[in-house]
């Protein structure tokens, strides 16, 4: 309680200040972490001395004065289907570093649990973490529960898809206790503070209210202005094509290809993944935005605020992913598929074969519906399919990569001996891994297909995606329908040959992994619906 919580105090209050950044506060909070460790049978050894001699003494003696005074008990956890926690692990120790007593209950957590864990732990409030869409509505199901259940301690939200206006207008109105969206991890202690104070709380929550009440009107008044075209007319609307001229790839394999890291198993030599290669293909910015260092690659290594801890927490990664490299602690695995295809409106049919056959799955892509200027058009991913009217075959393609389950198991390791700095780090790479390991694949289908060889692309055009075609994933804004994943699993097999397993939510486990189509159109690009 006193060197060690005064540092953490320090760093907290410069954290909150802009003066210090995210890793500072995970490796300080490492320090204070392992030193009670090792202070803990110490104070255990006082506390017994402490209740023996207070059995013997008048009551008010300083017997109580180890009885640490906490700023409040939060019960954290990823809801149902979802299985993303760097996020939440990370908040966990900045909120922990704050005097909070934190209570994770890890991911994939159903309703009944989170709030019954909230009662028995007499929880001051409640984070929720998410990172796919499916999980905004969990979320709104959690705060009806809250509501149903008498519940009336403040509920906090946070993650990749959460968002202010979702807040507002899905969940904020199904309890009125306070529900509030919390950015980032530099952002949570001032709300904790403000929400677990009983004098600041009733302006905060007043304030709240009021603020999302405006994000509710925006968000009706965008609506109103924006009506949605009718399907009939947005698909009139579609961007035109000349299939006669289009160049059309024909991928050097039909069916799927497997990869994996481990080479024993494998008899054919060109299937097998070598890590070292793959990390070459990492796209460090989201690296360092997962640590809340924005800034472009590799120029935050320079910059004049962040420069120096970027530097060091880049050091730090490179140093582990070597060591990941040789000792082969992830063992990531790969799944590419091609076959013929045709569109049939906003679907995609897929054949058996090149005969066209027989139909062996059907995907359906949503339709962009927002009202567009006359020289814009209405775009969905089955137009960068041929049509079956223009009597030509097109081929649709599909990956799933994963770093595969030594994340989380190496990340256990670091968090059993206290070392969140490391766990969050591993999970870190594993999730740079997985991307990595996407856009790596999309440059062999490229080869494979013929037109990427003679791309000759340096490996930032890359990153870029200055390449010709794109690889959309289900859940993603052009087709945001999670529930063309079970279909694609079904289709190529995938969870039994890359291990790869889907939620009920449709999320993909382990969390760093990757799935998505191949669209090799050359006016293929990203979009939203
Ligand atoms: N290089 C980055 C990639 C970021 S996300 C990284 O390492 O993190 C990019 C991926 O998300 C794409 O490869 C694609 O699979 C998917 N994606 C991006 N925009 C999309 C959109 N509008 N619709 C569907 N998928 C999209």
């Amino acid at each position: 309680e006193g060197p060690l919580m005064d540092g953490m105090r320090t760093v907290g209050e410069l954290f909150g200040a802009g003066k210090m950044f995210l890793p500072q506060v995970v490796k300080s909070a490492r320090v204070m972490k392992k030193s009670v460790a090792v202070l803990t049978p110490y104070m255990e050894a006082e506390k017994e001395a402490a209740r023996r001699a207070a059995a013997s003494a008048p009551a008010g003696s300083d017997a109580s004065r180890l009885q640490n005074a906490s700023a409040g008990r939060i019960l954290m956890a990823t809801v149902k289907g979802d299985v993303h926690d760097i996020g939440k692990n990370i908040v966990g120790v900045v909120l922990a570093c704050n005097n909070y007593e934190v209570t994770d209950i890890g991911v994939m957590v159903p309703c009944e649990k989170i709030l019954a864990e909230a009662k028995r732990i007499g929880a001051d409030a409640i984070g929720l973490s998410g990172l796919i869409t499916p999980s905004l509505d969990e979320m709104v199901h959690v705060a009806q529960e809250m509501q149903r259940q008498g519940f009336t301690i403040p509920l906090l939200v946070g993650g990749a898809t959460t968002s202010p206006a979702h807040t507002a207008v899905k969940i904020a109105p199904e309890y009125p206790h306070g529900v509030v969206h919390v950015r980032d991890a530099s952002l949570v202690v001032n709300v904790a503070s403000a929400l677990l104070s009983p004098e600041q709380k009733p302006a905060y929550v007043a304030d709240l209210a009021a603020k999302q009440q405006r994000q509710r009107d925006e968000f009706a008044a965008r609506l109103k202005r924006t009506p949605l075209l009718p399907l009939a007319t947005a698909r009139s609307r579609a961007p035109q094509c000349d299939w006669s001229t289009v160049d059309i790839p024909r991928p050097d394999f039909l069916g799927t290809r497997v990869f994996h890291s481990d080479q024993s198993t494998i008899r054919d030599p060109q299937s097998a993944i070598e890590l070292g290669a793959v990390a070459e293909f990492i796209d460090w910015a989201p690296f360092f935005s997962a640590w809340e260092l924005t800034g472009r690659f590799p120029d935050i290594l320079k910059d004049p605020t962040v420069g120096t801890e970027a530097t060091k927490l880049y050091a730090d990664a490179q140093k582990l992913l070597a060591h990941i490299v040789a000792e082969k602690r992830f063992q990531p695995r790969a799944l590419i598929a091609f076959l013929p295809a045709n569109a049939v409106g906003d679907s995609v049919e897929v054949y058996a074969d090149e005969q066209r056959s027989r139909v062996v799955e059907t995907f359906h892509f949503l339709r962009q519906q927002s009202e567009k200027p006359a020289d814009q058009f209405n775009h969905s991913l089955a137009d960068y399919i041929a049509p079956k009217s223009s009597g030509r075959i097109d081929y649709l393609g599909a990956f799933a990569v994963t770093a595969g389950p030594g994340v989380e198991a190496f990340a256990a390791e670091f968090k059993a001996a206290q070392d969140d700095y490391s766990a969050i780090m591993v999970q870190a790479l594993g999730d740079r891994i997985a991307e990595a390991l996407a856009e790596y694949f999309h440059k062999q289908v490229r080869d494979l297909s013929g037109y990427g060889r003679t791309e000759n692309l340096t490996m930032e055009q890359m990153i870029r995606e200055k390449y010709r075609g794109i690889r959309p994933a289900p859940g993603y804004p052009a087709c945001p329908d999670h529930t063309q994943k079970p279909q694609l699993w079904k289709l190529f097999g995938i969870e039994a040959a890359t291990a790869i397993g889907l939620t009920e939510s449709c999320a993909m486990k382990p969390g760093s992994s990757v799935s998505g189509f191949y669209f090799n159109h050359p006016e293929s690009k990203y979009f939203a619906v």
